[in-house]
């Protein structure tokens, strides 16, 4: 008798999936399953089919995504593998259907949005009775395509591959990614938007998290907007509403008490999910992380980073840092995210509204400025290695990101300068101060680095007519005469500001530029110090120095995917060698890994904080 090989019982196959596709089951589906683009109404599901795609291959796979759907690395050996991770080959028990959303895109209401590019395969129940929702990105037309194709190619799927796995490890709540797939198939794009379209190879993502319901979701009822004149495919329809209210708390706030046929029920989830949301966008502050499109559509109803597009990691710290090129107005800048997170939460408290009292969801808002300075602040004094609060950390923070903007500091090496020193001892000396000083931009790399986007003159009229008008609506907070233009308050005075910087540098010598940093650095050290030596004295651990350093170690990461990191690994991906978008990858899983001294030494100092990963 031969004996099969052993197989680990608790490991599955992709034919062997459990899955219990309950969205399918608890929300309306669309009773058309025609594949043209239209309006779906009266429903938040339609059913469609895969696009099959020729010759795929694995560019990538994430082995610990894949151990949430119990999947073994064995999986990978399998030449069907590519096939059922694009669509190609149907998975068993799997049930494709795109969901129909709607969303506030650039302060607009759009109307129906919907899985134009992406699909819901189905949800897999794993042997710890998690339930992940997967989906593709890339596989094919569905009802909401529009006009476009439906597809994504190598360079946004390994954008969203790399980066949604790195914010895992960096412990930023995110959608994962399982695998990215490339076919021998191409689409049309025109990547600078220039007239010069080439043909890039379809890719597919396979992509999971508990749900993918966003706040554009339950915009599907939103009546006709003053502004656009759209309205949702399903207003009115306030069934519907009550059953995906009821499909939200049951499956993902089953802590929230009560019956959500009761108000208080509803206010309370809403409440959770502006908690979740404030505390997100906290993270976003302190990784540095930019998302680039906060539109109602791509926010999760879960707190999570999704759908990755233009983001960026922000290098030299920028307050006003914008990722996406086509955000002109900087509606969606750095500094601007926690405000448009709470835009975004309010524009989905008016859909709740359609059901509870709008005062009560009002107030829950109002707590939001709490609740993100509360994480924020815990976060900072992470990275910063305090392990008490003090009554001046607020300041402290402000006053750190002050001069990290007036010395063009880079954002992430900041962090890791600042645990690279013995701060009690290494200040006396001015050692402190000249490892801060080597991260600094000199007056080339910054003139070369601020790029205003209005020349001095228009940036004048603008800020005259900015002026002028707050004057005439007697200051009222938040009032933009430019918006009509699409042009923000604050990129007006961020590039005021550019020029104001760029004049007073042209005045400035190498020495005064260093000498500048030097003041500004031995400034803020001097507070941190202070600082740190009050929780010193105080505290009885004999290891206070190590136990500070331990969790700094831990809070400040050596690698973020910087653009051109991704960057380089995208371009050998695009010549058929995935090495380096898998090395990094590697990398990506253990962010806080390399002792930092390590990682100074080894710091390519041409290309100004970049890890090097070859
Ligand atoms: P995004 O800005 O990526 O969040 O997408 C906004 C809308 O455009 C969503 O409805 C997407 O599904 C849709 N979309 C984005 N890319 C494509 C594509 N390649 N084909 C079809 N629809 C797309
Ligand atoms: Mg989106």
């Amino acid at each position: 008798m031969r004996y099969g090989r052993l197989r680990d019982m608790s490991m599955k196959t992709l034919e062997t999936l459990t899955f219990d596709n309950a969205a399918l089951r608890d929300l309306p589906v669309d009773t058309s399953s025609q594949n043209v683009p239209r309006q779906v109404k009266n429903a938040c599901f339609s059913r469609v089919d895969p696009t099959p795609l020729s010759s795929p291959k694995t560019v990538v796979y994430s082995s610990s995504a894949m151990r949430l759907l119990n999947l073994p690395q064995s999986e990978l050996d399998r030449k069907e593998f590519p096939s059922y991770l694009c669509g190609s080959k149907l998975i068993p028990g799997a049930e494709y259907a795109a969901h129909c959303y709607c969303g506030h895109q650039f302060g607009y209401f759009s109307g129906q949005l919907g899985d134009g590019a992406t699909m819901y395969v189905g949800e897999v129940v794993n042997n710890e009775l998690e339930r992940w929702e997967i989906q593709f990105k890339g596989a094919g037309k569905t009802p909401f395509s529009r006009t476009a194709d439906g597809r994504k190619v190598l360079r946004s799927s390994l954008r969203e591959f790399l980066c949604s796995e790195a914010m895992f490890h960096l412990g930023v709540p995110t959608t994962r990614a399982v695998s990215c797939v490339v076919s021998t198939d191409t689409v049309v794009r025109d990547v600078l938007y220039d007239g010069h379209p080439i043909n890039e190879k379809c890719t597919v993502i396979l992509r999971i998290a508990p749900t993918f319901i966003r706040f554009g979701s339950f915009e599907i009822f939103k009546s006709i907007d003053r502004l656009t004149g759209r309205h949702g495919p399903s207003v009115g329809k306030t069934d519907i509403l009550k059953q995906l209210l009821r499909y939200t708390k049951t499956r993902f706030y089953p802590d929230v008490a009560g019956d959500v046929e009761e108000e208080d029920t509803v206010v309370a989830m809403y409440r959770e999910i502006m908690e979740r949301t404030a505390r997100l966008a906290a993270h976003w502050q302190t990784v540095g992380f930019c998302h680039g499109v906060l539109n109602t559509d791509n926010m999760s109803i879960l707190g999570l980073t999704i759908d990755y597009g233009p983001y960026g990691f922000m290098e030299t710290f920028d307050p006003g840092f914008i990722c996406n090129g086509s955000d002109k107005g900087g509606r969606y800048s750095y500094e601007a995210q926690p405000a448009i997170c709470k835009w975004n939460v309010k524009k989905l408290g008016e859909m709740f509204a359609l059901e509870v009292s709008q005062e009560k969801l009002d107030q829950v808002l109002q707590s939001w400025e709490q609740v993100f300075e509360i994480e924020y602040n815990k976060l900072m004094r992470r990275k910063l290695g305090l392990l008490t609060e003090g009554s001046d950390d607020a300041e402290l923070i402000s006053k750190l990101f002050a001069t990290m903007r007036e010395t063009h500091s880079d954002f992430t090496t900041t962090f890791l300068l600042l645990q690279s020193f013995d701060l009690l001892e290494d200040f006396k000396s001015d050692e402190a101060v000249n490892q801060m000083l080597t991260n600094c931009l000199s007056i080339e790399e910054v003139t070369k680095t601020l790029k205003p986007t209005y020349s001095k003159a228009d940036c004048a009229a603008l800020l005259q007519i900015i002026n002028q008008f707050s004057l005439a609506s007697g200051n009222e907070a938040g009032f933009n005469p430019l918006a009509r233009y699409g042009i923000e308050v604050d990129s007006v005075l961020r590039d005021h500001q550019i020029h104001q910087d760029l004049e007073s540098f042209g005045k400035m010598t190498a020495d005064d530029r260093d000498k500048q940093c030097r003041e500004k650095w031995r400034d803020w050290l001097q507070l941190y110090k202070d600082r740190v030596q009050v929780e010193c004295d105080k505290t009885n651990d004999p290891n206070y120095r190590q136990t500070r350093i331990d969790l700094q170690r831990k809070s400040n990461p050596v690698v973020v995917p910087r653009n051109h990191i991704l960057q380089r690994a995208i371009d050998r991906a695009e010549l058929g060698d995935y090495s380096l978008a898998r090395r990094l990858l590697e990398v990506f899983e253990q962010p806080f890994e390399k002792p930092a001294e390590q990682w100074l030494a080894e710091r390519d100092v041409g290309d100004k904080g970049a890890c090097t990963v070859t």
